[in-house]
């Protein structure tokens, strides 16, 4: 079975639990590591023919647009992680729209293909934010892949959806991020924090699991997650700096096994059947 493989491009101070101590405003002043983590990433997956999706930042397309042509021309999909990594919990309808459209027309001027997926910056649609849907459809999206479907995380999700691909809206397909469900539990497999704070044999028997239960699994990482050498930032909370530092340095190597154990490809080609 074909699961999504997908990354978040974004840079490593983009991230929610760094907002507080490095604000938007102060994001051209920080020493971006995103092209070298990305095409890290690229490298791989060219050594094992995995095609993904590629989730772009429109503020790192718009300052890397040939980072965005070079994932192109490997072959890989082009989607939208919206503009400024803001979450849609802080933002009203209007700047929501502003910001997807914003993304969208930084990426046309990055990329030939027509883009038609999103994700939203951690997971934030939620129950409270589905009015996003319509404005999504409105811009041409055709598929959304930001809701987790589970009910413990105090910062995202919504418990009672389906696991599987399923109809959104009239026009719009959920793609939702990997959830294996054990013992009537829901346990996350999507990658990302729980692929570094998992031992690997633990995603390894969750993602079997899904497959096994027929159902593909939506794994993410972000390009940071493969850079231990990254800035570290003081001030962050235990709990965020255990959630954005654990296990960086194993996320490579894992990720070698997991391609080779697994088969992977892009969002679009999952949705097209292939
Ligand atoms: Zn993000």
């Amino acid at each position: 079975m074909k699961n999504v493989m997908s990354v978040d491009v974004e840079d490593w101070f983009c991230v929610y639990n760094l907002s507080r101590l490095i604000p938007f405003a102060d994001w051209d002043r920080c020493e971006s590591r995103v092209e070298r983590s990305t095409l890290r990433l690229l490298d791989l997956f060219r050594r094992h023919r995995v095609e993904a999706t590629f989730f772009v930042l429109g503020w790192v397309a718009e300052r890397f647009a040939d980072l965005v042509r070079e994932i192109e021309r490997q072959g890989h999909e082009i989607a939208t992680h919206g503009y400024s990594h803001r979450l849609l919990t802080f933002m009203q309808p209007e700047e929501f729209r502003e910001d997807l459209d914003r993304s969208l027309a930084v990426l046309a001027r990055a990329t030939t293909q027509e883009v038609r997926g999103f994700r939203a910056p951690s997971f934030s649609l939620t129950r409270r934010t589905l009015w996003a849907v319509d404005i999504l459809r409105a811009s041409g999206i055709r598929y959304d892949s930001s809701i987790f479907p589970v009910g413990f995380h105090p910062d995202y999700g919504i418990a009672d959806v389906e696991l599987a691909p399923y109809p959104l809206a009239e026009g719009l397909i959920e793609l939702p991020m990997g959830v294996a469900e054990v013992l009537g539990q829901k346990v996350p497999c999507a990658g990302g924090g729980y692929f570094r704070l998992y031992p690997y044999a633990l995603t390894r028997w969750l993602m079997r699991r899904c497959n096994d239960q027929g159902r593909p699994v939506m794994f993410y990482l972000h390009p940071w997650e493969l850079d231990p050498g990254q800035p570290r930032v003081p001030g962050m909370s235990p709990a965020r700096r255990f959630r954005h530092y654990n296990n960086l340095a194993r996320t490579e190597e894992r990720l070698e096994r997991l391609v080779s154990e697994f088969s992977f490809t892009s969002a679009r080609n999952l949705l097209a059947g292939q």
